[in-house]
């Protein structure tokens, strides 16, 4: 039959697809690799230097993406409660958040250009507004002070972030594909090795499904050894 052919191939074309399609996933920086990162931020010049470290810490132990830093603003953090509290909307018209803004409007009939530049910015999904806690680690929370204390709001554009990752793995001698997302990616993996569950680990990450997070636990074997060891080693 006709119907079940196409069906057939459209299923072969996806497996084709998922078999050959890049992911983020793949270009994760393995612990070692992540401090030669860290390290040869400290020897870009200054403020680069210090801008490049906040970009990989944010973005490799913490999960944000590319455009939440861009944008991130000192009044996102809760110091109390040791957060970092990432709104539904923060007002900008950047020249990113005019051209995804005419974007948007390409796409879609009814919004006009003005609206579309006044939701701007928000992040990617409704589950992208998240809480991150940024004591996970001394040098994550030293690193946002020494920001709080300089900076109000992140002050470089959105390229300019793919530009200093890339400048500090050029600067490491990285090889690999090494570009924001694969940082974001990293972060995820390295939460998953720790054994931070599916569903917390969704809420940092800002994912809107658990399977992302289920992916990550899977491939990284922690929370599959761990619960074999506690049947066999009783
Ligand atoms: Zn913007």
């Amino acid at each position: 039959m006709v119907h079940q052919g196409t069906s057939k191939n459209e299923w072969a074309d996806r497996h084709r697809q998922a078999l050959t399609t890049r992911h983020s996933h793949e270009d994760v920086l393995n612990d070692r690799e992540f401090e030669l990162l860290l390290e040869a931020c400290g020897d870009l010049p200054a403020p680069r230097g210090f801008e490049t470290r906040f970009i990989c810490l944010l973005g490799g132990r913490l999960g944000l993406r590319a455009g939440e830093i861009a944008h991130f603003h000192t009044s996102w953090l809760d110091w109390n409660r040791k957060l970092i509290r990432i709104p539904q909307h923060e007002p900008c018209d950047c020249g990113y958040c005019q051209r995804q803004a005419r974007q948007e409007v390409a796409h879609n009939d009814q919004l006009t250009e003005a609206d579309a530049l006044a939701s701007r910015w928000h992040p990617k999904t409704v589950a992208s507004a998240r809480s991150i806690p940024f004591d996970l680690s001394l040098r994550i929370e030293l690193c946002i002070e020494r920001f709080a204390n300089r900076y109000s709001g992140f002050p470089r554009s959105r390229s300019t972030v793919n530009r200093r990752v890339k400048e500090a793995a050029d600067q490491a001698d990285l090889t690999g594909r090494i570009y924001p997302h694969c940082l974001r990616a990293t972060a995820a993996s390295h939460h998953a090795y720790k054994g931070v569950a599916p569903v917390p680990l969704q809420a940092l990450m800002g994912w809107s499904d658990l399977v992302t997070a289920q992916k990550y636990i899977r491939i990284s074997g922690t929370a599959t050894a761990d619960a074999l060891r506690q049947v066999h080693h009783r």
